[in-house]
Parts: C-alpha cells; structure tokens; sequence
C-alpha cells in the first residue's frame, strides 16, 4: 500500500515537475518572442529618430538643394521648376471662371465667382470624381476625352441654359499636378506620370494641347489660361485671402511645395524678367534627398520594390501614398520573426494593402480595449484577435511612423523659410540679441489630407515647427488650411491672367 502511494506521489510529482517544465519553457519561449518584437520596435524608434538637432540638418540641406535647384538645371535632386506666375490673385478679381483639377485619387471641376472684393468668392462649386483605374493607364485621348465630356456636363448643370457671354470665352485655369516643363503660363511638357498614373503617350508632349484637343473633341469652346499644379493653385488661394501667404504645401497622396521666389535668384535663367521681379517655384521637393533623413530598412526595401527606385525618396517617408505600407512593412516584420500576430497573414504579404487612413483610425483610436484596431487588423490584414498588448504595439508602430513624416515635413516648410529669410535666423533677436528687427508675418497655405484630416499628424507637424524655430518666431509663421486652393487657385490664376483684363495687379 505504501509503495503504491508513493508510487503514485512520485508520479504526479513527476507530471506536475513535466507541466511546470513545459509552462515554463512557453513562458520562456513567449517571453524571448517578445522580447524580439520589442527589438524590432526599438529598432523602428532608433532608425526614425528626428530630434531638433537632426531636423535643423534637414533645414540646412533644404535651403542648401533650394540654392543648387535654382543655380543651374539639374544642380539637385529639387528640380525647382519655373512656373512663369509673376503675379497672385489679390482679391479684386471679377468673373466666372473654371477649373479642371486633377492630380491625385480625385478629379474636380469646379466655378468660381469673384465679386472683387479680398475673401469675397460669390460662389463656388466643386464636383468631385474618382479617376476610373483604367484611364490611369489608358491613351492620352481617353483621359482628355473623359476630363471634357466632365467638364460639359458640369458646365450645362451650371448654367443652367443661361448664356454666357458671347463677347469672351469661358476662362479656364488646369490644376495638372504632375511634373510638367512650364514653358508658358498656360503650356507645359510632361515629364513623367507618377502617383500610379502610366500614359505613355503622354509623357513629352504638351499638356494643355492634349487638354484641348479634348476640349474641341467634345464640342467646348474654352480658353485654358494657366496650367498650374496644386501647390501653385494652394498658393494661390492662401494670397488671394492673406497678402501674407508666401508658400504652399500640399501633404496628401503625394507631397510638394512651391513659394515666391525673387527672380534674381533663380540664377539658372538669368536674365528672367518678370514684371514684378518675382516668380512662383515648384519644388517638386517630393524628391528632395539628404543624408540627413533618417532611413529605415523599410523604407530601403518600399524603395526598393517600388516602380521609381531612387525616386521621390522624401515623399516616400512622408506622404498618405506610403505611410500605410510603411507600417505594413513592420507589422510583417514583427510577424516573421514571431507568432504575435499568429501564422504570417498573406494580406500582409500584399503591398499597399492597408492604406493610410486606417492607419490614422487605429493611431487615433480611443476606445479602452482598441477596438477599432482590432477590426482594422482582422478586416484589413486578416489578423484575427490579438491580445491587448499587441493591438498597443500596433499603434506604437502608427505613431513612429506618423511622427516621423509629420516632423520631416516641418522641416522642409523651415527649409522653404530659411531660403526666403523668414526663419528668423536672420532678423528677429539675432543682431547682438537686439529684439528691434521684427520678424515679418509669414503665411504658409496647406493642403492634402494627410494634414486636414489626420489630426496627430497635424499636431506632430505643429510640434516640430515650434521646436525648429523656437516659440518666439514660431508665433510669426501661421499654417492656414485651404480647402480646394489647389482648384479654386486655379481659377482665381486664370482669373488674374485672364486674357480680357487690362490691369493685372502685381505682385512683390
Ligand atoms: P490628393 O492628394 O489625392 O489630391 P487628398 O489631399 O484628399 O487628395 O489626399 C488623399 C490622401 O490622403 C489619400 O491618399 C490618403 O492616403 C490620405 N488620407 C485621406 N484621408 C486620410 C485620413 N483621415 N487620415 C490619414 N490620411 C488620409
Ligand atoms: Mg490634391
């Protein structure tokens, strides 16, 4: 009897020490795979480090590429293109004028009114179509032909059978935002498509000719007076409401900015004579490089994989395009090195599946448990049910890659500043700590979802303007939001060039 029971006794004992040794040996094995995702985190923080030291670097190399841009054709990775708008709306533009926008995941038609007064757009309206998949890869001729037959219809809803006037055309400005060889305020070559557009035949030719081919193609009498890309049109809008406004940025899809420049600076047309000595630049600053900007492996392998490799390497970082795929890229990371996230999705094996306004939705979710990104994991990368702590992870990897864009492009609108000389560095406070050099009220007009939309990255982006500049210049540089500056802009351009006015108010 004895013997059995200690039999027994030594038994359990051993299936007892057996279960312990295999909970603790989980326990062990779960805590190293932790452990890995915590590296790969770590990893992720380290390599998106912008603190204001490093964001001053940015600064620099900005203001230094602006200069090499506009010193000589090729100079920089900023291509830094002439736009030919000497002059920006006032204000005391009168008409009806038209506007095609089309650049991104949307095309707009738009009118606007203009009573002549500064703020005073009668009216305006907008309409708004996604760009059918198959014409963003279509012939030049179905993309036109698409855009006029839009823009016809929008005009007989708008006018409702009234009559325009017989003595003039309709006016039309064309918001193109891809990067076009300005020839003219109202022509340009395309250079190349980017933003998942590929019409070969496209690319090379004149745009506003393609635009009105399709025009009389379907049967519409217009003048297209300027050919403008957004930032221009942002610009644009911001001047025609604050005589303040010297730049524009558009952060949505993709990322660009353009500002006054003195036409003396843009050395590499010398001789450039403009009537007000000024001239609006496009950046194209998507392109912008810098050893400076801190690279990750993710952004490496995105660049990588991605049709124009070496390409757009600061939009890559920065805009709505890419963000979502960065954090995929992380997540799938985390995913192959441990089974946090069970068995690797093949969702996440997709690129540019999950988009970046679900990243924002998860970065800004409120709810105790994370609800919503728990769904967003499940319906979008078919991650089923993961613990707490790894929905936290999650946002953890939303927020360095949010903040890392929003700070990176604070930067650059400081580049813009420091090139025009209203970053303070050489006015307010710096002579020999006097506080009598006044630093000039500074405009900056902003775009694009990313901005208008995503709240935290607003805020980052806010944030690190402060930082760079310092709270007391700060408070001089005020980002205004526009909403369809990068249509109505073109409208109010085609406004203040248009072919019928005989006093064009200038600009500098
Ligand atoms: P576009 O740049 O195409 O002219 P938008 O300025 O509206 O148009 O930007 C659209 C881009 O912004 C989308 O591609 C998407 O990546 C991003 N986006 C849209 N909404 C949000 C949001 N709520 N949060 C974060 N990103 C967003
Ligand atoms: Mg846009």
């Amino acid at each position: 009897m004895g013997r059995v029971t200690l039999g027994v006794a030594v038994g359990v004992a051993v299936v007892a020490c057996a279960v312990a040794g295999v909970v603790v040996g989980r326990r062990v094995r779960s805590r190293r795979k932790w452990g890995r995702v915590v590296g790969v985190l770590r990893e992720l923080e380290e390599s998106c480090e912008t603190t204001v030291g490093r964001l001053r670097q940015v600064v620099d190399a900005m203001a230094v590429e602006m200069h090499a841009g506009l010193a000589s054709e090729g100079g920089s990775k900023l291509k830094m293109l002439l736009t030919f708008v000497d002059h920006l709306p006032t204000g005391s533009e009168v008409g009806t004028y038209y506007a095609l926008d089309l650049g991104g995941t949307n095309f707009r038609v738009l009118r606007a009114e203009l009573g002549g007064r500064r703020s005073s757009i009668l009216s305006k309206d907008v309409e708004l179509q996604p760009i059918p998949q198959h014409l963003m890869r279509s012939t030049s001729e179905d993309l036109f032909d698409f855009i006029s037959s839009t823009l016809k219809q929008f005009i007989e809803k708008e006018e409702n059978g009234s009559e325009f006037s017989s003595l003039r055309k309709r006016e039309l400005g064309f918001t193109f935002s891809f990067p076009v060889k300005q020839i003219s305020i109202c022509s340009g070559i395309l250079i190349k498509w980017t933003k998942g557009f590929a019409i070969e035949d496209m690319v090379g030719r004149e745009v506003v000719e393609c635009l009105r081919a399709g025009l009389i193609r379907n049967g519409l009498d217009m003048e297209v007076a300027v050919l403008v890309n957004d930032t221009v049109g942002t610009l644009a809008l911001g001047h025609y409401h604050d005589a303040d406004t010297v730049a524009a940025v558009i952060i949505g899809t993709g990322t660009n900015a353009s500002y006054l420049e003195r036409a003396d600076a843009i050395i590499k047309c010398q001789g450039l004579l403009t009537t007000s000595g000024g001239m609006v630049v496009n950046m194209e600053w998507g392109n912008f490089w810098s050893s400076h900007l801190p690279r990750t492996s993710y952004d490496v392998e995105l660049d990588a994989e991605s049709p124009n490799p070496n390409d757009l390497g600061f939009e890559k970082m920065i805009s709505g395009m890419y963000l979502g795929d960065i954090v995929r890229r992380v997540i799938l990371r985390m995913s192959q090195e441990s089974d946090i996230f069970g068995p690797v999705s093949s969702s996440l094996l997709v690129p540019f599946i999950l988009h970046t306004p679900f990243v924002a939705k998860m970065h800004e979710d409120d709810s105790p448990d994370l609800q919503e990104v728990a769904r967003i994991l499940k319906e979008k990368l078919e991650i089923p049910e993961v613990p707490l702590k790894v929905r936290k992870l999650v946002v953890r990897i939303c927020d360095v890659v949010t903040r890392r864009a929003a700070r990176l492009a604070a930067a650059g609108i400081v580049g813009i500043l420091k090139k025009i000389g209203r970053d303070g560095t050489g006015g307010i406070n710096s002579v020999r700590g006097r506080s009598d050099m006044k630093m000039k009220r500074t405009v900056v007009a902003i775009e694009g979802a990313l901005y208008t939309s995503y709240t935290v990255f607003r805020e980052y982006l806010h944030e690190a303007l402060n930082e760079i500049l310092g709270e007391e210049i700060a408070q001089h540089v005020i980002l205004k939001a526009t909403e369809d500056g990068s249509g109505i802009g073109a409208a109010l351009l085609a406004a203040s060039h248009s072919s019928y006015s005989v006093d064009s108010v200038q600009l500098l």
